[in-house]
């Protein structure tokens, strides 16, 4: 497989640049791959996934980390839904530190931490993007945090540090069945999150060869 983010192994269906705080929804069909790439650099994608022909079912990321008996994601890891169904596994991985149970930032835990209303937010981002499906905010399971590094420490401390991601780092995802993806290039500025500085992202939604 090529290392150049520009270059898929199959034919784009889609290519869209996420401006920074930006997010980015649609339909991926059995076999399809769902690409996120860091443009800048040190940028995390909040992603979530349903079963596009029965929406109700949803990313389990609670279900995620225990089928695979593992906190931290990589390649081979598989995105599980509510029902235990394998819903998509990641396929490519140029990076390789991923979060699985940090959640989104929301306006609620924005205000809760940094004393701040109505701040732009994952959450939120998720709800524009999949309104169009006719989910709403409640409806919205939480996700995986595709570049966000959060180590954990012998005493289960757990801190957010600074993303590793360069510029060009991408990971795929496989659709194990025909799925609806969300995508929110989050918007967090007041933590290392996204090194206090949102930037913005790609998706590449292709048919492999
Ligand atoms: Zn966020």
């Amino acid at each position: 497989m090529s290392t150049d983010a520009a270059t898929v192994p199959g034919a784009v269906l889609e290519d869209r640049l996420v401006d920074p705080r930006g997010h980015h929804a649609c339909e991926v069909r059995k076999g399809e791959v769902y690409r996120i790439v860091d443009v800048e650099g040190q940028q995390v994608a909040d992603f979530l996934c349903f079963d596009l022909h029965r929406l109700e079912e949803k990313l389990s990321p609670h279900n995620t980390l225990l089928l695979n008996n593992q906190v931290f994601p990589g390649v081979g890891y598989t995105l599980y839904s509510d029902e235990a169904g394998a819903l998509m596994t990641m396929t490519a991985d140029t990076n390789g530190t991923h979060d699985i149970i940090a959640g989104a930032c929301s306006r609620f835990t924005n205000e809760v931490r940094y004393g701040v209303k109505d701040t732009p937010n994952c959450r939120d981002n998720f709800a524009a993007a999949l309104a169009p499906w006719g989910i709403e905010w409640k409806q919205i399971p939480y996700n995986i945090n595709v570049f966000m590094n959060c180590p954990i420490q012998p005493d289960g401390t757990f801190t957010i540090e600074l993303p590793s991601s360069k510029a060009g780092d991408y990971v795929d995802f496989t659709a194990e069945r025909d799925v609806l993806v969300a995508m929110s290039n989050c918007p967090q500025e007041r933590n290392k999150c996204n090194n206090f500085n949102p930037t913005p992202m790609r998706a590449i939604h292709y048919r492999p060869e």
